[in-house]
């Protein structure tokens, strides 16, 4: 299998040569040349699979360069109980309506799900090829903490993460900083987190820095957290139905367009996945698109804090592989269409409308505050789950997406312990804490505090990168 641009200006490659890339030397961003098909009696040999073996057959349709034996090694190691100690289980709310917990990991948010796998991939990759590499990223929470959490302790590879001094909360930042393994550096800059990025930007845009310093990035466009991220629809499909073509849908809590892409993905191979239901809060960018056809990013000064912050975002990085497919795996149209985005500040697709949800699947929606509240209350007092802010609003928007004999698995993309001033603002109390984290704020901290300057983070990752 051979990987290309969305904007076809890539000799293709196979898996290992884009896995530790970020955008493609076009600027797009890969994908498969052609997509493996499930079709129903391989899905069906797959139910007894545990969830690392499903991983390993699911992914190895993508990774063709690493033998079924080491990508089955690396999908225990990442999926172990002592990571997960539940893997992704259906948690019932109501006949016809369940979550898929993807959040059981270390970090209690669903980025844990791909970067464990991704974490063990880059070790494997590195080792190979006896190279090193350097993780340079920003974070207001949960991407870095995810991130460090999957690469601690690994070797070849070392994590050096910009977070804004005294911006996040006391849980993220003790979960960050009590990391006490010698790869990962954590730096709190005196500023906020756009001057964060602004200096990761500078420094990864210095290419002789980032050539002698091997820097590279695991964000949210790296083609193998997408491939790890189709497995659980394939495990949550196997889990909700009992024959072979029973339909499901998924609600997607949604900002880069991410998650659910793979989910996209998933239903193009041949998933039976009925309706696709991407979930916005009030920066609805993307629910805006699939009401419209109009895809209109906002300015960083329009983009609302909201109290699912995971979501607050103004460009959906992920989105250009969807377009890929709406215009009919045109890269030229693609590239028209991302010029006509540098220079107007949106592209208009509303002629493809009728496809949105006829052949793709999506329908869409967006939440408020308001609707979050009321939505962690009713579920609560209905079922005695306690949901966190942004599964919250993919519950909301699924309620209105709900069919007669059609499940509908909404994705759970945090745990309420990592939101606890909102659930007690919906329901008056605190949900409980994880055990194992229950002194996590008692444990030493461990963080290089700076002044908001490019030049001293450039000094201390000179120092301290492989
Ligand atoms: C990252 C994140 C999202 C958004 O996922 P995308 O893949 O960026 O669309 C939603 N909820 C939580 C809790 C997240 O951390």
């Amino acid at each position: 299998m051979k990987y290309r641009s969305t904007r076809g200006g890539m000799a293709p490659l196979p898996f290992c040569d884009i896995l530790l890339e970020g955008l493609a030397p076009d600027g797009g961003l890969t994908l498969p040349e052609t997509l493996p098909a499930l079709d129903a009696d391989t899905l069906e040999s797959w139910r007894g699979l545990s969830y690392a073996e499903l991983a390993a057959r699911v992914l190895g349709l993508f990774i063709d360069d690493v033998p079924a034996p080491d990508l089955l090694r690396m999908t225990q190691a990442a999926y172990a109980s002592d990571v997960f100690p539940r893997i992704a289980p259906l948690k019932p709310l109501r006949p016809g309506l369940s979550l898929l917990g993807l959040s059981e990991g270390p970090t209690l948010a669903f980025k844990d799900m791909a970067m464990q796998f991704l974490g063990q991939i880059f070790e494997y990759v590195l080792a190979r090829r006896g190279q090193t590499l350097n993780i340079l990223g920003a974070t207001s929470g949960d991407t870095g903490s995810a991130a460090e959490y999957a690469l601690r302790g690994k070797r070849g590879v070392a994590v050096f993460m910009l977070s804004p001094h005294g911006r996040m909360s006391a849980f993220q930042r003790a979960q960050m900083y009590s990391l006490q393994d010698a790869n990962i550096h954590n730096i709190a800059l005196r500023g906020v987190f756009d001057e964060c990025q602004d200096i990761v930007k500078a420094l990864a845009g210095d290419l002789d820095f980032k050539s002698a310093h091997r820097l590279g990035a695991v964000n949210s466009i790296n083609w193998a957290r997408i491939a790890a991220q189709i497995v659980y629809y394939v495990w949550g499909w196997l889990r909700a139905t009992g024959k072979p073509g029973e339909l499901v849908s998924f609600a997607v809590p949604s900002g880069n367009f991410g998650n659910i892409l793979a989910g996209h993905l998933a239903r193009r191979m041949g998933l039976p996945i009925h309706r696709l239901v991407l979930a916005t809060n009030e920066n609805n960018v993307l629910e805006e698109f699939f009401r419209t056809g109009v895809y209109r990013p906002r300015p960083a000064s329009r983009t609302y804090a909201t109290s699912s912050p995971s979501m607050d975002i103004s460009r959906a990085s992920n989105f250009e592989r969807f377009v890929f497919d709406l215009v009919g795996q045109d890269a030229g149209r693609v590239r028209a269409l991302m010029d006509e985005l540098r220079r107007t500040g949106e592209f208009d697709l509303s002629d493809l409308k009728p496809q949105f949800t006829q052949t793709y699947g999506f329908v869409a929606g967006a939440s408020s505050h308001a609707d979050r509240l009321a939505t962690i209350r009713a579920v609560h007092a209905e079922s005695g789950v306690l949901i966190d802010p942004h599964t919250a609003d993919g519950v909301h928007v699924a309620q209105a997406h709900l069919e007669p004999g059609i499940p509908m698995l909404v994705l759970e993309t945090a745990l309420p312990a990592k939101f606890s001033e909102t659930l007690v603002e919906a329901i008056g109390q605190a949900p409980a804490v994880p055990e194992d984290l229950r002194d996590l704020q008692q444990r030493p901290q461990r963080v290089e505090i700076m002044d908001c300057d490019a030049r001293l983070v450039a000094d201390y990752v000179g120092r301290h990168a492989l």
